[in-house]
């Protein structure tokens, strides 16, 4: 039995009974679980999972193939056929249906698997305490009993009783249908509350919007009151685009249209007075040959795999659509933090009132030298002024540090939380005093602060924060003889001064209180200024490579960050980002209107000191001036803004669930790099769907023409209905499906992004498929008109004129792989594996359909002989001269 089952079996649920009562019924003390105990309770009650939703079952996604007006359409057309006296044919073309449905089963299921095994990649994790350390677990290993630690931004691992909580709300939307977010505190309420009433409960799958919280879980799995209500879990995402949607609405006028030009046909055919079934037949011929079936399938294909390759990229992708846009984005919006550099800090400078000190150490552990910053030995008074200030540092503090592997030491939280721990280390102080209330930190106040016992009868309040933040609550500065009135313009200077080389700037400030003071009587605007901390955070070396790639690409990269002015503008000089040297602060942008912001955003790179609400009106106005804009953001507060972008990119690592549920994007490692490696990826994609396009059509295009001339001309049709599905399928899946997996052009970061909203098949691509279509139907005729001048039979010509027209897909695939550059390159011809495949498959396909009697029976085709094979041959390779041809033409001109 759960913990949830005798919470509600017991006379008290949870909800009403006090935090300790609930913690003594679970057994557990502050210090959380022990490792053990966890183990334990974990092997009891089974993974904090919820079960599996229903899958659609096998059958049903099988027989969901057929739903497509494409198939309908062959589907009569095999009725009509077996009615008029042709089984063989009917037969065929249903064979074929079929194995087009296999075969979109098949791709279909192993995209649907691609997600799913991406999705296993945002697995959730939750901070507990156990054995009485802050540990991050993997929340499927909660247990009943186990502490966990909860802020703003955060997704409720499972349902949980608070046990103490500050500012504490959640948003419960999904579970009780109230959008307003609910206040929530550690208080017991009656044991007859309703659901969205039991304000000391958090429910498991809810999102903390406000405050802080610890609390221990009473409920894992399906015991919590999400794994109740099992209608609401989310549904598997279906394999829809708006490209997708497009592609399929264009299939449909295909088939309408055909379906027009058919009866057309039919009539025409009757005036010239075929037999009513023959006629019938080539009608069936036509239909056959003018429709796209294997498209829809590559089409998926060709996402998935972008999918899977953005994820090897660390990008993962959690809606689909993003894929398309990714490519087409003009601006990116990053914030700077752990994207553009390491997020690995360290405090390399301190300012106090007595002096400057130069810190020199790498990583977290305790060992640095610490130096006057003009050289020499630091006086004892500053290191005095430095252990006070350390101490409020390391008291001010969420993060832990763990010892990790070969002496290393490892942040648990906030890297610049850590900094300030090994800081407190490296001067030698220890910050024991228990925390008694905290204020958290708040990305539009910008500072926090803790309250402690201070050990000697009174209370401390250590506070950290944007030194303009800080600056305005102080009223002294500490100072060798003890406090002295503040002096702003020093420490303005100093702030300045040390942004401006790129330090990360950080004010720490205390005030002391006495014994019975709590955070409600701390009058802030009396705080006692302590220094400031300045901390290293070097640009990643990849981000440098990554900011040109996209300046090369004709995208501008944009630096929109929290932090001081002067260190974004020494950042993003370092990362070659901004070339006018000029930053916006959020004041700036809030004293524009929005006519002005679209100037100013446009033509600035750099935005210091923004809030969450400023970032969503710079989204919005570099929307409003036409470019497609991909936005980073990590908040609980970020998630308008990322909902807004186009392409909403959210931090994997130091992002809420808040911020990751609202983003398209996650980055698995933080890194801007990886934001330009999807965008590569993203428009490969699209390359790679135009090809599948550009080159699937006149297959359908050639053989649609053969038929048409053949009926309007009044001649034998050079090919029989089931060859030309025959055709249609083999090169499909075979050559078709190659190109989803073509690898990125050379220029694809050279050329500027696609315009959004253009048409897949642009008026170059349209032509050529036009041009092949007619080269195709063309050499077709004339290999007809030869094999009967050579006096071969029906049989023969027909199947030297399906190998030539497979032939010359082939050589159509070898040109259809460079969009713009030569496919007579090294490059070219080297192809890829699948290329190859492919055409080995073709190939073997082909000889069986001539050579293999069973297949001559079935497609009624006959041997060919020494001459027509190099007949064949010849004909791919003209089409290739031809269409390199044409190609050469448009670069010329
Ligand atoms: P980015 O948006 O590029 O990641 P950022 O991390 O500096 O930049 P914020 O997290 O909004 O942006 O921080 C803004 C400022 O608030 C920081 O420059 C710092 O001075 C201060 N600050 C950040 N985190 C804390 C914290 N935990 N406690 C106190 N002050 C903080």
């Amino acid at each position: 039995m759960s913990a949830q089952d005798r919470a509600d079996a017991s006379p008290s649920p949870s909800h009403a009974m006090s935090p300790g009562e609930v913690q003594a019924r679970l057994d557990v003390g502050a210090e959380g679980l022990s490792g053990p105990a966890a183990e334990e309770r974990l092997r009891r009650h089974g993974p904090n999972r919820l079960p599996e939703p229903p899958r659609r079952g096998a059958l049903l996604r099988f027989l969901d193939q057929f739903r497509n007006l494409l198939i309908y359409v062959l589907l009569a057309a095999a009725a009509a056929s077996a009615l008029l006296g042709h089984p063989l044919d009917a037969a065929v073309i249903l064979a074929v249906v079929v194995l087009n449905a296999i075969v979109g089963f098949i791709q279909e299921g192993k995209a649907e698997q691609a997600l799913a095994a991406i999705r296993d990649l945002l697995a959730p994790r939750a901070s507990v305490i156990r054995d009485g350390r802050r540990q991050e677990i993997d929340a499927q290993e909660a247990v009943p009993g186990d502490i966990v630690l909860l802020e703003a931004g955060d997704r409720v691992p499972a349902d949980l009783r608070i046990l103490s909580a500050r500012g504490l709300r959640a948003e419960e939307a999904m579970l009780t249908g109230e959008s307003v977010p609910a206040d929530k505190s550690a208080d017991a309420v009656p044991e007859e509350a309703a659901l969205g009433d039991r304000r000391s409960l958090l429910f498991s799958g809810t999102l903390v919007v406000a405050g802080q919280a610890r609390g221990v879980v009473v409920g894992t799995g399906a015991a919590t009151e999400i794994g109740k209500v099992s209608a609401m879990l989310a549904g598997v995402e279906t394999l829809e685009t708006p490209l997708l949607r497009r592609m399929d609405r264009f299939a449909r006028q295909v088939t309408l249209a055909v379906l027009a030009l058919a009866v057309l046909a039919f009539g025409v055919a009757l005036l010239r007075g075929w037999p009513a079934a023959e006629a019938f037949m080539a009608v069936v011929g036509l239909a056959v040959a003018a429709i796209p079936e294997g498209l829809p399938a590559v089409l998926t294909v060709t996402l998935a795999i972008g999918v899977r390759r953005m994820a090897a990229r660390n990008a993962i992708i959690r809606r689909l659509p993003a894929v398309e846009t990714l490519g087409a984005v003009g601006v990116i919006c990053s914030d700077k933090t752990g994207t553009f550099t390491r997020n690995e800090m360290v405090a390399g400078a301190v300012v106090t009132s007595a002096g400057e000190l130069a810190i020199e150490g790498a990583g977290y552990g305790p060992k640095a030298s610490i130096m006057a910053a003009e050289g020499g030995d630091p006086d004892p008074e500053t290191i005095g002024l430095l252990r006070r200030l350390a101490r409020a540092g390391a008291l001010c503090n969420d993060a832990a540090l763990a010892p990790g592997d070969a002496g290393h030491w490892q942040v648990l939280g906030d890297p610049m939380e850590g900094a300030l721990i090994a800081l407190a280390a490296r001067a030698g102080v220890a910050a024991e005093e228990p925390r008694l209330d905290a204020i958290p930190f708040d990305a539009r106040h910008r500072w926090m602060a803790t309250l402690h016992e201070d050990g000697e009868g009174g209370r401390i309040l250590a506070v950290k924060g944007a030194p303009e933040a800080l600056l305005p609550l102080c009223r002294h500065e500490a100072a060798p003889e003890g406090v002295r009135a503040l002096d702003p313009a020093a420490w303005e200077a100093a702030a300045h001064r040390l942004a401006d080389g790129g330090y990360r700037v950080l004010a720490l400030a205390e005030a002391r209180l006495p014994d019975d003071a709590g955070l409600a009587d701390a009058r802030l605007p009396r705080l006692t200024m302590l220094g400031l901390v300045g901390l290293v955070d070097p640009p990643r070396t990849e981000a440098i490579a990554a900011v040109a790639a996209c300046r090369s690409a004709g995208i501008r990269v944009k630096m929109i960050t929290g932090d001081h002015p002067g260190t974004a503008r020494a950042i993003a000089g370092a990362l070659g980002l901004d070339a006018t040297g000029r930053a916006l602060t959020g004041v700036d942008l809030d004293s524009l209107d929005d006519e002005a912001l679209q100037g100013a955003a446009a033509e600035t790179d750099v935005f210091a000191r923004t809030s969450p609400e400023q970032k969503l009106r710079l989204v919005t106005a570099l929307q409003a001036g036409g470019a497609v804009v991909a936005m980073t953001g990590d908040g609980v507060n970020d998630a308008p803004a990322l909902k807004r972008a186009d392409v909403g990119v959210a931090m994997g690592r130091k992002g809420t669930e808040a911020a990751k549920e609202a983003a398209d994007m996650v980055l698995a490692d933080d890194n801007f790099a990886s934001i330009a490696a999807a965008v590569r990826e993203g428009r490969t994609v699209y390359d790679n769907l135009q090809k599948v396009i550009a080159w699937t059509l006149p297959t359908n295009g050639g053989e649609s023409l053969v038929v048409l001339a053949a009926i309007g001309l009044g001649l034998a049709l050079p090919m029989s209905p089931v060859q030309i599905l025959w055709i249609n399928m083999v090169t499909a899946v075979a050559l078709g499906l190659t190109l989803a997996f073509e690898p990125p052009e050379r220029d694809v970061m050279g050329r500027p992004p696609r315009v959004p909203g253009a048409s897949l098949l642009p008026a170059v691509l349209a032509w050529r498929v036009v041009f092949v279509s007619a080269v195709m139907a063309g050499c077709a005729f004339a290999l007809d008109l030869w094999a009967t001048a050579r006096g071969l039979s029906v049989e023969e010509s027909r199947t030297l004129v399906v190998n030539a027209i497979v032939a010359m897909e082939v050589g159509y695939l070898f040109a259809a792989r460079q969009s713009r550059g030569s496919g007579f390159s090294a490059e070219g011809f080297r192809g890829t594996p699948a290329i190859w495949t492919g055409i080995a498959i073709t190939s073997a396909a082909q000889a069986a359909m001539t050579w293999a009697p069973p297949l001559q029976w079935t497609f009624g085709t006959a041997s060919l002989g020494v001459t027509e094979v190099p007949a064949c041959l010849g004909a791919g390779a003209l089409l290739l001269v031809l269409v390199e041809a044409e190609k050469a033409l448009r670069r010329a001109r």
